[in-house]
């Protein structure tokens, strides 16, 4: 059989390569960021799409895990993880929460809901609990004027470990000149401060832009995967390092013309004669589909823009009519060089969103 493949033809899928060094680098610069604090480092959605066992087993300087579903800390535990794991969302029942109290999973109790299953729960250990403070974000959390009460209730039940630790949460920590954040430290210290427990208000944003929202525990996630948690500020100029490099083979070359289309849709249009390029990655390893003409990706280090709708599989990038970029050359879609910040500004979503809705099909390497 002909075989026209070039010899040495080696063509890579949509791979997400995660450097383990810049995880350590941004959890140092959490520390200096938040000195003295202790740091529950935020993994849930398995890491924020970089992998939720390689990721907690390279932090090994952080004082607890915070995860939002059970599930995710029992594969941390069952996966050798032993340091106190919190759930951020709390308890969804009964069953969770006698399984929490025996793997040393503390939760966070943010309703009377909760509240009254641990009245009602037989318990082989009293479970720790890091009650939940709304200040503002209307989100989860007892009200301000409900706290007293339910410290009371909490502090009485012997399905309580002691002492509570508090916990909020910013809603606009990542606006630097928003008023908004002073108010929620005010009304968390109002409410909070007259008891001894361990306290905790601030995420990434709040880390970094907040300092007085510091407190004994910090939360951070973004940022501890690289990427800047706030609007105005890259996470180069935070000294944070990206984690994750999201990267594919170009797969196909072609000249089109002036005039002609590429894509479904015939969606874009060529103004010139031009290369197109087309990357082994699509929306079903999570490129959005969403991404418009002219969303940034880089080619042998060099910027180019997209051309087409994404499709399931790959998309294109017009090179140039120059180009002399190969099939097998390598493309950058976020990561080292490329923010993710950048690319999610041009698809209108946060970077948050592009590194978790990575799909399984996505090759994990570990570097
Ligand atoms: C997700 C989450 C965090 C981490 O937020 P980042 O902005 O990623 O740092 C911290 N605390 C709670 C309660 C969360 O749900």
């Amino acid at each position: 059989m002909k075989n026209n493949m070039p010899k040495g033809l080696q063509l890579q899928a949509a791979t997400a390569t995660i450097k383990t060094a810049a995880l350590n680098h941004n959890l140092q610069r959490v520390k200096e960021f938040a000195p003295n604090c202790k740091v529950l480092a935020v993994v849930k959605a398995n890491a924020y799409g970089h992998g939720l066992l390689p990721v907690a087993n390279h932090l090994d300087e952080v004082d607890a895990f915070g995860v939002a579903r059970i599930e995710e800390a029992l594969t941390l535990r069952a996966g050798g993880v032993i340091k106190p794991i919190l759930l951020l969302e709390g308890f969804y029942s009964l069953a969770d929460l006698s399984i929490a109290v025996t793997n040393n999973i503390h939760t966070v109790v943010h309703t009377v809901e909760q509240l009254e299953a641990l009245e009602q729960a037989q318990l082989d250990l009293p479970a720790q609990v890091w009650l939940k403070i709304d200040t503002g974000m209307n989100r989860l959390g007892v009200r301000p004027e409900q706290t007293e009460a339910v410290v009371k209730r909490l502090e009485a039940c012997p399905n309580v470990a002691k002492p509570l630790r508090f916990i909020s949460h910013f809603c606009c920590a990542d606006e630097l000149d928003n008023p908004f954040s002073a108010q929620q430290i005010t009304c968390f210290d109002q409410v909070s401060s007259q008891y001894q427990g361990e306290r905790s208000l601030a995420a990434s944003a709040g880390i970094v832009a907040w300092p007085d929202s510091h407190y004994q525990w910090v939360r951070p996630g973004i940022m501890l995967y690289g990427v800047s948690p706030v609007e105005t500020r890259s996470a180069a100029s935070l000294g944070l390092k990206p984690v994750m490099t999201l990267s594919a083979s170009l797969i196909a070359i072609n000249d089109v013309k002036k005039g002609e289309t590429v894509g479904y849709g015939a969606r874009w249009q060529a103004e010139r004669d031009t290369r197109i390029g087309v990357i082994a990655i699509g929306y079903g390893d999570g490129y959005p589909r969403m991404a418009p003409n002219g969303t940034p990706v880089l080619v042998n280090g060099r910027r180019v823009v997209t051309a087409g709708r994404v499709s399931m599989d790959m998309l294109s990038v017009d090179l140039g009519p120059d180009a002399k970029d190969k099939v097998g050359d390598k493309a950058v879609l976020w990561g080292d060089g490329l923010p993710a910040e950048e690319v999610a500004e041009h698809i209108g979503t946060i970077a948050y969103e592009l590194v978790t809705k990575l799909t399984s099909r996505v090759v994990m390497q570990y570097v």
